[in-house]
């Protein structure tokens, strides 16, 4: 059973700082899978499909819990501390 995620309040920014791609990975010359970004700041990030992992990577330097998907088409958040998605209610209230 998935647990409730207690840092809902913590959901600030619902836009990507960018779209283009990952920006660690891009300053790096590596490619990405998937695109996230923080729910706490905005930071972009790659999913851990990816070589990098820069969105969990994000999470453990800042300790951002919440992040969600930005691919097209995809609406769905996530806590990387309660291992809980994000309630689409919650992102789509922000959106
Ligand atoms: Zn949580
Ligand atoms: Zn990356
Ligand atoms: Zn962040």
């Amino acid at each position: 059973m998935s647990t409730d995620c207690t840092h809902l309040d913590q959901v600030a920014v619902l836009e990507p700082a960018e779209r283009a791609g990952c920006p660690e990975c891009l300053a790096l010359g590596g490619t990405w899978v998937h695109l996230r970004s923080c729910l706490v700041c905005g930071q972009v990030g790659c999913c851990d499909s990816s070589p990098a992992k820069h969105a969990t990577a994000h999470f453990e330097a800042t300790g951002h819990p919440l992040m969600r998907s930005i691919e097209p088409g995809e609406g769905w958040g996530w806590c990387y501390v309660d291992e809980a998605s994000v309630p689409t209610a919650v992102l789509a209230s922000l959106r």
